[in-house]
């Protein structure tokens, strides 16, 4: 039988450990979902495009019973979910999670085995044991209202998905201004630093993992920056393969940058 995990352009997922019993799942090497293993359960923090077969990719690695949890609810992060009969998510991310990218990729979500997948709510404060090992959920919405964060006490990493990366933030709310963004983003950055002594390292959803924490500090910066105006503002407007992104739901965008800190917000 053919490899559902192989496409026309190779291996679709690649892995890695990165912590003791803490797996790195790639897909095409630009996305990450993250493995995180307890003695009675594993934890899979976002399940990417939903290309090929990610639970039989999962079960290579782990016997555990899978907990899907998402970061947020864009579709990159949220495609793979209907592999499993439920997955946990904010209520904001619940909003989006089975809309697909476009006609194709919502054929293909209609052809998996749970596209009526149940949804379980997660909230700020919650905390989800694995066995031996915990994992707290701080709600951290801004580029999608719905995003999670999760602090896992035996990486001591911070699951970051796609609010903080190094790469590039993309504050990407049609119903909110750049400043509010960058007002809101600030407050997340803030609330996580607060609890800086749980972790030592960050792992976001796209461009390197795990990263330092300087980011968090280097966003706070770079959004009180946009804030007052005082911005420096980089000519590039395209991030780590992306495409230049130069306008937002019909405002023109632009990028600044403070340290290794870099967001793209919509221009009034
Ligand atoms: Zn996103």
């Amino acid at each position: 039988m053919a490899n559902p995990n192989v496409n026309e352009h190779g291996y679709i997922y690649g892995k890695w450990q990165n912590f003791p019993d803490t797996w790195v799942i790639c897909y095409h090497g630009t996305l990450y979902c993250y493995l995180l293993i307890g003695s009675e359960k594993a934890m899979l923090i976002d399940t990417a495009y939903g290309d090929g077969d990610l639970r039989a990719f999962v079960e290579t690695i782990t016997d555990k019973p899978v907990m899907v949890c998402n970061t947020h609810g864009h579709f990159d992060h949220t495609g793979g979910n209907a592999l499993w009969e439920e997955a946990w998510m904010s209520e904001a991310a619940s909003k989006d999670a089975k809309n697909a990218f476009g006609e194709e990729m919502t054929k293909r979500f209609l052809a998996m085995p749970h596209p009526d997948y149940k949804i379980n709510i997660l909230h700020d404060g919650d905390v989800i044991d694995l066995g031996g090992r915990k994992v707290s959920v701080v709600a951290i919405g801004c580029h999608h209202p719905g995003s999670l964060a999760y602090i896992d006490d035996k990486s001591r990493c911070v699951y970051s998905g796609d609010e903080l990366e190094s790469g590039q933030v993309l504050f990407l709310r049609p119903d909110l201004t750049g400043k509010e963004q960058a007002a809101l983003h600030k407050q997340n950055m803030e609330k996580l630093l607060a609890r800086e002594s749980e972790y030592d390292f960050v792992c976001p959803a796209h461009n390197g993992s795990p990263i330092s924490k300087q980011y968090i500090r280097d966003f706070i910066a770079l959004d009180g920056e946009i804030l007052a105006g005082t911005q420096k503002k980089m000519e590039n407007l395209a991030g780590y393969g992306f495409a230049p992104v130069t306008e937002m739901f019909g405002r023109k965008a632009e990028r600044a940058v403070h340290g290794g800190a870099s967001a793209c917000y919509p221009v009034e």
